[in-house]
């Protein structure tokens, strides 16, 4: 059964045409977090997701310091970390939007949040991927150590298009050795096809948007 959620995030959802350029129809969630109750709706379903998804693995299932790790990707902390060993999942964030609803799935599940972001707004050293978007190319960076080999990661962005993106995303998590549990965006535009371009990364989204 839909969620009742769902409508009511997508009924706060602006569509501007023509923005940024003639024939795109952008869909701008800015308005969306001018609503506190679809805001926190959007989070609350993405966690659910989340939570879920770690207390539900079936197998080889061990609990360290109070938290469920799966025996495959159980590993000592880095010898950088230091929040407790409790992060199990990375939340990457996409800029820009992705840096809106990543950090709040990632404190409530308890992981590390990553940035990704365009190039030269990280003050560390970076690895970089270059990437179409529907409108234009771009290149991601993200910094090195941020993410070690193993780590289950979540990418979150607020929408899918044509999936360049995302794929950039995976590409650069997947140099660092990265496990991509999934990829999560508030909108879906399916015509654009670009879930088909995840190859077996899983997509979760909670709008389709034709
Ligand atoms: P793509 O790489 O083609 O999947 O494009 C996804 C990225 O571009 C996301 O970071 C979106 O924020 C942005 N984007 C692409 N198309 C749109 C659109 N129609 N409305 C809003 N954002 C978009």
């Amino acid at each position: 059964m839909k969620d009742d959620r769902i409508a009511r995030i997508s009924s706060t959802i602006r569509i501007i045409p023509d923005f940024p350029k003639p024939g795109i129809m952008f869909q701008d969630i800015t308005t969306m977090l001018l609503d506190p109750v679809a805001f926190k709706d959007t989070i609350d379903l993405f966690v659910e997701r989340y939570k879920n998804k770690d207390i539900s693995v079936v197998a080889g299932i061990v609990t360290i310091r109070g938290v469920h790790q799966t025996a495959q990707t159980a590993k000592p902390p880095a010898p950088h970390r230091t929040t407790p060993y409790n992060a199990i999942w990375n939340i990457c964030g996409v800029e820009a939007r992705g840096f809106i609803f990543g950090p709040p799935i990632a404190l409530r599940i308890g992981a590390k949040f990553v940035p990704m972001r365009k190039p030269n707004r990280l003050p560390g050293a970076v690895i970089s991927e270059e990437y179409s978007l529907e409108y234009g190319t771009d290149i991601m960076e993200m910094h090195v150590g941020a993410v070690q080999a193993g780590e289950r990661t979540l990418v979150v962005d607020d929408l899918i298009a044509t999936g360049g993106t995302l794929v950039a995303a995976i590409n650069l998590l997947e140099r660092v050795g990265a496990e991509i549990v999934e990829c999560a965006c508030v909108i879906e535009l399916p015509d654009l096809k670009g879930r088909d371009r995840l190859g077996d990364k899983p997509l979760f989204v909670l709008i389709s948007s034709n």
